[in-house]
């Protein structure tokens, strides 16, 4: 078939970072997005809740949106489809249980009623516009998952969002090998494919082995076990309530995420607990502590999650007790390393006992390691590569892989997010530049909240803050009453008592003497004064009135 036409690959997000996955396919002017994700925001990523990406060209597009491909229901390649939608009505399309996860986002954020929900399944192709997208099963560590190869007379393209190639996964459902040779037989123009663990040598284990890591914790615990995941880690939820029913231990779940996740992963019929395995949460809690385990959010330590909490002994429902378990059950997302540890060691101070993947496997990654993409690509032999799904150093070593396997190397294009990339007439090239950068949700407001907030509350945060408040005399410009002067988080109370006086001679100094035009100057004069004092930079504010 001759190829025709130009294909255009947008990355908004996932390129150049972990999380809030989602691509753009651009053809004869129709787009097709794939995954609509989230990010969780670092730890200098002061007040935010999370992160979506920054869809600008989609919205101004959005009457050219002809559907939105999601692969699995992990909250960065769902978590922003209700805002997505509200800005873009396009079709979904999704897997049932990624379908069932959607849907359960949406009526938690009240968006159920305008979307149009399809559902796919692995095996089957569909027509979306000009995209001819066939669905096929991968392995990852939620059930349902699919790959995409997405065919236009531009050529074909397969999109492999997060798997891995377990041979024995908790839903028994290997990644579809065959139709991976079938894609390669009929030529693959361009691969896309997950760089989590680009750096990562060898194979990453089976789900198989978390088994024998929770029959021990489940035997050995004293007390209670409580489980710390991801809500939407489905397989592992499936793993637990294994083990419960093993240990004859009752499963309850505390989280409204995590009990709407389960609820309509068992009735679409992805998790199988028995009845007499899952108990309500406050029936569990009256319950011997040794015939309990609980499942919570909170494994990457944020601090409004369950474990956050009781780490810090804010939960509500329930408090840590000195015999329980708590088992860490996933991976660090890079950048909350230091979140986790220091919730480890508030656990432990707290009298819990605490168990963690570097000290038992009750974690295997979801993403595959080298010697699985390199299987993935020497099953494709895609003509070119394009790494996503990973920060800059992933995608290189990502696309280090490829190259060492025979792929040209100008035939390898790494980028991040924004950078526009061309399939025409059988090759690849870059294209445009567009925004691919952060939009900060912030409790309700979207988008308000910009890299200049987070630098001001990032200053506040280390430096403190010096607030004054002065009058001045309309007339002749001296000051009406001595300056008023709070200040936080930047000095003790002693020594502020020392300082402040002399803060506000200086302040008198320079408004008295006219040696000012506006507040800068008294901020100037301020800021140098408790520069020379302390060597450290609080935010000052000057607040001016004129009676
Ligand atoms: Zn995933
Ligand atoms: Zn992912």
């Amino acid at each position: 078939m001759s190829k025709h036409g130009k294909l255009k690959i947008i990355p908004l997000g996932g390129l150049g970072e972990v999380g809030k996955n989602m691509t753009a396919y651009e053809f004869q002017n129709q787009i097709l997005v794939v995954d609509a994700g989230i990010m969780f925001p670092r730890n200098d990523m002061l007040g935010i809740d999370y992160i979506i990406p920054d869809y600008d060209y989609l919205r101004q597009r959005a009457d050219k949106v002809v559907g939105i491909v999601i692969t699995h229901g992990h909250e960065d390649h769902i978590g922003a489809i209700h805002h997505v939608l509200n800005d873009i009505p396009a079709p979904v399309y999704a897997t049932r249980l990624t379908r069932g996860l959607i849907e359960v986002k949406l009526a938690r954020n009240n968006g159920t009623s305008k979307a149009m929900l399809h559902t796919v399944e692995a095996g089957h192709s569909v027509e979306i516009g000009p995209f001819k997208v066939e669905f096929f099963h991968i392995c990852h560590s939620i059930p349902d998952s699919v790959g995409l190869g997405i065919t236009t007379a531009a050529g074909l393209v397969v999109h492999m969002s997060d798997f891995k190639f377990d041979h024995t996964p908790v839903d028994g459902w290997p990644t579809d090998y065959a139709k991976l040779a079938e894609f390669s037989r009929r030529g693959v123009d361009l691969l896309l494919s997950d760089s989590t663990n680009a750096e990562r040598p060898g194979w990453t284990p089976s789900e198989m082995v978390i088994g024998p890591a929770f029959d021990k914790v489940f035997t050995e615990a004293p007390g209670r076990v409580i489980v710390a995941t991801f809500a939407s880690l489905i397989s592992r939820i499936q793993q637990v309530a294994d083990a419960a029913a093993k240990h004859k231990r009752k499963m309850a779940l505390a989280g409204s995420s995590m009990v709407d996740n389960v609820k309509i992963a068992r009735k679409l019929g992805y998790l199988e607990i028995s009845e007499n395995v899952i108990v309500p949460l406050d029936q569990a809690l009256q319950m011997q502590d040794h015939k309990v385990v609980l499942m919570c959010t909170g494994s990457q330590g944020e601090p409004s999650s369950i474990v956050g909490r009781l780490s810090a002994g804010t939960n509500r429902q329930f408090d840590l007790k000195s015999n329980d378990t708590v088992v860490l059950s996933s991976h660090p997302i890079p950048g909350n390393e230091e979140t986790i540890s220091n919730t480890i060691n508030r656990l432990l101070r707290r009298g819990a006992n605490v168990i963690y993947d570097s000290m038992a496997p009750v974690h295997v990654s979801g993403h595959a390691s080298q010697e699985e993409q390199k299987l993935l690509i020497n099953i494709l032999k895609p003509k070119h590569f394009l790494p996503i799904h990973g920060e800059l150093r992933q995608l290189r070593r990502h696309g280090a892989i490829a190259m060492e396997l025979g792929i040209l190397e100008e035939n390898v294009i790494v980028v991040e997010n924004g950078q526009v990339v061309e399939l025409s007439g059988g090759k690849v090239k870059l294209g445009e530049r567009i925004p691919g950068g952060y939009v900060f949700v912030d409790g309700q407001s979207i988008g308000e909240v910009d890299y200049d907030i987070m630098r001001e509350r990032g200053k506040l945060a280390r430096n403190g803050i010096f607030l004054i408040d002065i009058s001045v005399d309309k007339l002749n410009g001296r000051l009406l009453h001595d300056p008023e002067i709070i200040t936080r988080g930047f000095i003790s109370p002693e020594d502020a008592e020392e300082m402040i006086p002399e803060v506000r001679k200086r302040i008198m100094q320079v408004v008295n003497g006219g040696g000012w035009d506006n507040e800068k100057d008294i901020v100037n004069a301020v800021k140098s004064y408790l520069y020379e004092e302390t060597k450290r930079r609080p935010m000052v504010l000057v607040t001016l009135s004129k009676g």
